[in-house]
């Protein structure tokens, strides 16, 4: 072997060792948010029925029977036709798995930790609603959280630290619902600190029914539907499975940021509406800087799905 060839080998092993330092910094950052919310869970003595609370939330029977109902209408009015086991469903499934098992506690308490973190640094937020009508403040609270995930979205696609941990999602070259499940663990911090600030400022002492929230997360799970679906005039105030599928685009990630509501988009001059009959356009990332499962010898799933977790913290050469 020459010495350049030596020289070549030592640089590309020293390339695979280097790390990102802002991607620890976010996980360090979620870490202290877990700490403090399972501290002051424990203290209270309700870690236990915290916990079930959100599992009862973010896996209702509801939410479970609209993904498999969604389902059976990809099958039968298919975007794009492929196989039920196609590659991108499989890997889906793995992530819809490490969603029920680690993701829903971690979003538990990454709602509790940032609500204790806001109420105790930030109070005076705080508004003075104590007198408004439920029926004014619930819908305003849930508008407001939506602006604050559009927020963090936009976020994740302006900025380089957040944007390594929101790839992965955009690497999805064959969307369904289950691509709703696809995101890095870590993707979901800067989301839950943005959209607890409307909740500590307009309903600091009373919580938001379970119900609404489920119906929330119904709505933005079906976005990702492999369905043509542009839900007609609704579509304008909705987010459709068509209308999010053009920001998975690889050129058009800039375009159609909302998570249920389209209204931020139109404000920012980021919507693009989809016509009715429209083909359904490619998705992914050009130049697949996030391994994928398409990729010419992926390896086992469970392999790729830690390979594709640990992708953020490699520093990208
Ligand atoms: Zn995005
Ligand atoms: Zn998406």
């Amino acid at each position: 072997m020459t010495i350049s060839q030596v020289q070549a080998r030592a640089r590309a092993a020293e390339d695979r060792l280097r790390l990102c330092a802002s991607s620890f910094a976010i996980a360090g950052l979620t870490a202290l948010i877990l700490w403090v919310a399972v501290a002051d869970l424990l203290r209270q003595g309700r870690l236990e029925t915290v916990l079930s609370a959100g599992r009862a939330e973010l896996a209702a029977p509801a939410l479970v029977a609209l993904v498999v109902a969604t389902g059976i209408c990809e099958r039968i009015w298919p975007a794009e036709r492929r196989p039920v086991l196609a590659r991108g469903h499989v890997q889906d499934a793995c992530f819809l798995a490490l969603h029920a098992i680690v993701v829903i506690p971690l979003m538990t308490l990454l709602s509790v930790g940032a609500a204790t973190l806001i109420g105790s640094y930030a109070r005076w937020i705080e508004l003075p609603t104590g007198r408004w009508p439920g029926w004014l403040l619930v819908p305003l609270t849930i508008v407001a959280m939506d602006a604050a995930n559009w927020l963090a979205h936009y976020a994740d696609h302006r900025l380089g630290a957040l944007w390594r941990f929101h790839a992965l999602h955009h690497s999805q070259e064959e969307l369904s619902v289950l691509t709703s499940f696809r995101a890095h663990p870590l993707m979901h911090t800067t989301g839950f600190l943005l959209a607890t600030i409307p909740v500590v400022a307009l309903m600091p002492t009373r919580p938001i029914a379970p119900v609404l929230i489920t119906i929330y997360v119904c709505i933005g799970t079906l976005q990702h539907a492999n369905l043509r679906w542009t839900f007609g005039p609704v579509g304008r105030v909705l987010v459709s499975p068509a209308y999010h599928r053009l920001h998975h685009a690889p050129d058009t990630q800039r375009v159609n940021l909302g998570v249920v509501l389209t209204i931020w988009d139109v404000l920012a001059g980021r919507a693009r509406f989809p016509a009715r009959g429209d083909a359904a356009g490619r998705t992914g990332l050009d130049g697949r800087p996030v391994p994928v499962e398409q990729d010419e010898a992926p390896g086992p799933a469970v392999l790729l799905l830690a390979g594709q977790l640990a992708e953020p913290f490699r520093a990208r050469g």
